[in-house]
């Protein structure tokens, strides 16, 4: 039986030691503030956006939140990135994707300071990720890490295979692997014989979006298998990519759905925040 890798718990614990570090900036006067813009009213956009702002305020950090209406014009929306760009008070400032069709996401991102990303999502953090120098880096990515870290667990000459190259999760992911001396393989939805490349991954991770995508016969024995999915079955409740009930009697490690990714990218958008608000004091 695999290895229940807790998401949940080690976020808890995460949050609980980052509330010293928001006390100590307090009394330097550094009150750290994450800006989070919504723009229309997709529902899992809005319950995302409510528990990054939930846990944001049991810890201490102040979470400005800009509900933009759906017809807002890209104009608008890159004018208040900009404001908050010049805003002190802000130190982190997160748009949350997807964003309605009128908006190119890439120039609404490009608009975000790199040094107020708190997402991680710019170009020049993307670039220095790249370059195993990172400072803001993406938090799904960074969260699978430290939960890999929290459990004594190496990638270090493991044969990794991420199945999903999207700018969010398996991208930044396999740059993250690589600077851990990861042997990566990144696969899509253009991968030939998936299945035959899966059987040989030491940590597999998907991040595809569909739900029964990984049978316990794709997974090597032993394996590490994080499931980054976040879907609803037809009963409407939360499932990731992997089949848990096969994949458990396979893996040697197995992150849950709902409790392992999950909860470890908001912990890690907060300590992002906590990270960025330090800098912006160090740049005083
Ligand atoms: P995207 O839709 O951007 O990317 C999905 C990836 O899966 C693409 O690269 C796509 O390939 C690939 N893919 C689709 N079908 C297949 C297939 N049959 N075989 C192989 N690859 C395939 O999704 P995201 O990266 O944004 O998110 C992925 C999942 O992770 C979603 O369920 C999302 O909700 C969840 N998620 C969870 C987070 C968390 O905190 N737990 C955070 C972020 C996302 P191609 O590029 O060729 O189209």
């Amino acid at each position: 039986m695999a290895v229940k890798l807790d998401g949940k718990k080690l976020s808890n614990e995460i949050c609980e030691n980052l509330k010293g570090e928001i006390n100590e900036l307090k009394k330097k006067g550094i009150f750290p503030k994450l800006a989070v813009i919504l723009v229309g009213d997709d529902p899992a956009s809005q319950i995302y956006v409510r528990n990054k702002h939930r846990r944001a305020e049991k810890l201490g950090i102040q979470s400005l939140d800009l509900h933009l209406p759906r017809i807002v014009t890209e104009a608008e929306l890159l004018e208040k990135v900009k404001e908050l760009n010049a805003d002190p008070t802000v130190h982190g400032i997160l748009v949350q994707l997807p964003l309605p069709k009128q908006i190119d996401p890439d120039k609404v991102i490009n608009a975000i300071s790199p040094f107020k990303d708190a997402d991680g999502f710019h170009p020049y953090n993307l670039g220095r990720l790249f370059m195993n120098d990172p400072f803001s880096i993406p938090c799904t990515p960074n969260g699978i890490m430290h939960l890999l870290k929290a459990y004594d667990l190496s990638v270090d000459g493991k044969n990794v295979v991420i199945i999903g190259r999207s700018k969010i999760v398996g991208r930044p992911l396999a740059a993250l692997m690589i600077n851990q001396s990861a042997t990566v393989t990144v696969t899509h939805s253009h991968t030939k014989n998936l299945k035959e490349i899966t059987k040989k991954a030491d940590v597999l991770v998907s991040a595809v979006g569909k739900a029964g995508f990984i049978h316990g016969e794709d997974v090597k024995p032993g394996a590490i298998v994080i499931d980054v999915g976040i879907n609803r079955n037809a009963a409407g409740k939360l499932v990731g990519d992997v089949v848990q009930k096969q994949v458990e009697q396979i893996a040697g490690y197995l992150t849950p759905v709902p409790g392992g990714v999950g909860p470890m990218t908001i912990a890690m958008l907060m300590k992002q925040t906590v990270e960025l608000a330090k800098w912006s004091a160090l740049k005083r």
